[in-house]
């Protein structure tokens, strides 16, 4: 492999999150989860690169969650080889977890059809689940994680308009169950400077075989973004300030429970002919 190296300005920002979320400390033991898109294999090379040159010592190690899709005993040997060739490439310790996520969460069918319910949300808590139990089983104490500045912004989008919450993940999380860290040095680059950074490295992603790679709720997220962006190009980055906690917050206060809703009611009720208090009928 070439000599490891990336621009400055990326090295400059990863370290930015490093420094500012607390994401590595010394002797760190931290596990890479690589799927083989561009993401998670730019982050393994900025990892290795990192490694070579850090303030202190920490040690790395790479999983991939083979997920089971159909067909994929052929293609899934040539993707684990490639994986693994890049993996000892940058000495880095690879781990290759079989599961049957695909049929457990999207109830795939055999003609790579799927019939399940709420696939993205279950396919994500299961493979963080292998992912962190991987982590645990191996003594890794982190998994980091390749998600940009924008999957930030598209999953806080995503909680607003399809589960009616305000919130995105966090650089730094702890998972309670399992003790592990989760960390994502990626958070301060944007999507397009990772499609730049994977070309330098001179690693060629894999292809994702989920059927709904292109489909799902957050690539409609994806286009909405784009598409506003071309009437106004701050789009982006509103959206992005508005995720950061701290900013002017104006909500409405929370629903009150039914017992609440006839508390402030002023009694007024209690004023009511006999008669009309008997019709009511609670609507609760
Ligand atoms: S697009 Fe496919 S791989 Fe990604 S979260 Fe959804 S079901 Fe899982």
């Amino acid at each position: 492999m070439q000599e490891k190296r990336l621009p400055r300005e990326y090295i400059r920002r990863i370290w930015r999150a490093i420094y500012e979320f607390g994401l590595l400390e010394p002797n760190d033991r931290i596990l890479i989860g690589l799927s083989g898109g561009k993401d998670s294999l730019f982050l393994l090379y900025v990892m290795a690169v990192l490694r070579e040159h850090p303030p202190f010592p920490f040690e790395l190690g790479a999983v991939t969650v083979d997920m089971g899709f159909p067909e994929n005993v052929n293609t899934a040997t040539s993707e684990r080889e490639a994986l693994a060739q890049y993996c000892r490439d940058l000495d880095v310790p690879y781990i290759w977890v079989p599961t049957r996520i695909a049929e457990a969460a999207l109830g795939i069918s055999s003609d790579n059809r799927v019939t399940g319910k709420d696939p993205c949300a279950r396919c994500s808590h299961f493979r963080r689940a292998v992912l962190a139990e991987t982590a645990a089983k191996h003594g890794y104490q982190k998994l980091a994680l390749g998600h940009h500045h924008d999957d930030a912004v598209e999953t806080f989008l995503l909680s607003i308009l399809y589960s009616g919450q305000i919130r995105t993940f966090t650089p730094k999380a702890h998972m309670d169950r399992s003790g592990i860290t989760v960390i994502r040095p990626l958070c301060y680059l944007r999507e397009h400077e990772v499609k730049k950074g994977i070309a330098l490295t001179g690693l060629t992603p894999l292809a994702s075989r989920c059927p709904l790679d292109c489909t799902s709720q957050r690539a409609v997220v994806k286009n909405l973004l784009r598409d506003l962006a071309h009437d106004n190009r701050f789009v982006y980055t509103n959206v992005a300030a508005a995720m950061r906690a701290g900013r002017p917050c104006e909500l409405w206060p929370p629903v009150l429970r039914p017992q609440e809703r006839r508390e402030l009611n002023f009694g007024a009720w209690q004023h009511q002919p006999k008669r009309r208090k008997e019709e009511h009928v609670d609507d609760d």
